[in-house]
């Protein structure tokens, strides 16, 4: 059986007795997977036209607080739902899952059956068909990284989160006899995506103890995002299913390197031609890629919220650990926001190291997009290239330090308005001002070791 499935694939797999269990599920805002679990016999009697969720899914934080403030919806709203349409394209079994097959889904209104427009998935489909209407296809890539823990989710519950142990006891960046131990959980996991027809590149060791990378194919945008979406919830599966746990949290530790998702972004034609190579140019990079990436440079500071949406997340962005701190552009250069790869081949492309793990993949791709699509649009003159430590550089242009300040930028970004409308900018910037209010409000562990005593 195909990795990715037709119906009348499914339909065979359930006769054959090999699939009964079919998860419909839709991206949140936070990018997790939120669904139901047919029974595939249902799914296959009419699941796969439809089913419904309360449209709270857009609406929520991570907690499943019902948010007060946002005009999609509310308790005045009385909490109504959204259809949840099966992307059949998505099809596919989950080969770490024993019997279960899964299909992604659109969220539309359930009455006039129009994309949901605060919907992550269609933000992201938006903007693929801007750059279609201007005659490209956006390709990309959002490499991975998280940690792997010894202890279960389970048992972290139970004694909290302060004594986390790594899987590895040093830093394993490329380490093959470190990465041979975690094989149990990196191979299942590699085979386990090929299995769904996921291309799967490689995955490899990181530059901290118990930190791994995994890496997919590039594709296009909206499949890529698909691939990682599927991709986190494989990681955490198949690690749960060992006893063991995984992070995606951006740093989970202050002493420690944060986890990146960093997205590699092309844009080559509907003929297959990398419209971001011009063999004669500096680097091979065409007048087309310098503009794109003028766009992301002058806008990267509104779109950051998409790229570090957490209050965590800003806590990566730190000096002398691969972070970058700058948004500025150079050539192969770890320490900057924007790192030109593949110069001279068909493969030249541009890779923004902004965004941490915890990024939302449909969010962050459709950020990035709109912002490179504006300095194409407005022949946007690409900045000279910085060399050298980019920490050190002081004139150049900073990453947002704080949610807080990102909220603000995302708040008053015209290029994110036009391009998104005024609601969905709305809808995140309340989103991201309720995870300060809610990080303002909270006590946290640091404070009573600070103050307890000794305050
Ligand atoms: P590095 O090791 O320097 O980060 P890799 O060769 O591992 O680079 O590639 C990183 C990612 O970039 C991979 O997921 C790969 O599929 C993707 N990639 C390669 N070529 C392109 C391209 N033209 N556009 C977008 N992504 C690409």
């Amino acid at each position: 059986m195909a990795a990715e499935m037709t119906l009348q694939q499914l339909q065979a797999g359930f006769d054959a007795g090999e699939i009964d269990t079919v998860l419909v599920a839709a991206p949140d805002m936070q990018g997790r997977l939120m669904g139901k679990r047919f029974h595939a016999a249902h799914f296959l009697a009419s699941g796969y036209e439809e089913t419904h969720c309360c449209n709270y899914l857009l609406a929520t934080d991570m907690e499943m607080l019902t948010v007060e403030g946002y005009a999609s919806t509310s308790w005045a709203k009385g909490y109504g739902d959204y259809m949840m349409k099966p992307d059949l394209a998505t099809l596919r079994r989950l080969p770490w899952l024993e019997g279960t097959a899964l299909v992604l889904c659109d969220l539309v209104d359930h009455h006039t059956h129009a994309e949901i427009t605060i919907s992550p998935r269609a933000i992201l489909k938006r903007q693929i068909a801007r750059a279609q209407a201007m005659g490209y296809v956006p390709m990309a890539a959002t490499e991975l990284e998280f940690y792997i823990f010894e202890q279960s989710y389970e048992a972290l519950r139970d004694q909290g989160t302060d004594r986390l142990t790594p899987i590895s006891a040093y830093n394993e960046d490329y380490h093959l006899f470190q990465t041979t131990k975690e094989e149990p959980l990196m191979r299942a996991l590699r085979n386990g995506l090929y299995g769904a027809g996921i291309p799967v590149e490689n995955s490899k060791g990181e530059a901290e103890a118990g930190q791994a990378e995994i890496n997919i194919r590039y594709a296009d945008m909206l499949t890529t995002a698909d691939y990682h979406v599927i991709t986190k919830q494989a990681t955490k599966e198949i690690a749960h299913g060992l006893g063991k746990s995984v992070t995606f949290m951006a740093k989970y530790d202050h002493r420690r390197a944060g986890s990146s998702s960093h997205v590699h972004q092309s844009l080559w034609t509907p003929e297959g031609a990398a419209a971001f190579m011009d063999g004669d140019a500096e680097y091979g990079m065409s007048a087309l890629m310098r503009q794109y990436m003028a766009g992301q440079l002058a806008h990267a500071r509104e779109i950051t919220a998409f790229l570090a949406p957490n209050v965590n997340s800003y806590k990566r962005f730190c000096t002398g650990m691969f972070a970058p701190t700058k948004a500025v552009w150079s050539l192969d250069n770890r320490t900057a926001g924007f790192r030109v790869c593949g110069d001279g081949s068909r493969a030249v492309r541009v890779e923004c190291r902004i965004g941490g793990a915890d990024l939302n993949p449909y969010l962050a791709c459709a950020a990035l997009l709109a912002a490179g699509l504006a300095g194409i649009e407005q022949g946007m003159a690409l900045e000279p290239e910085l060399h050298g430590d980019m920490y050190g550089a002081r004139e150049a242009r900073e990453i947002p330090k704080t949610l807080r300040e990102a909220a603000d930028l995302l708040d008053g970004s015209e290029m994110l308005r036009a391009a998104f409308g005024d609601e969905v900018v709305e809808h995140y910037t309340h989103a991201a001002r309720w995870e300060i209010s809610e990080h303002d409000r909270v006590v946290t562990d640091w404070e009573r070791r600070r103050l307890l005593e000794r305050g």
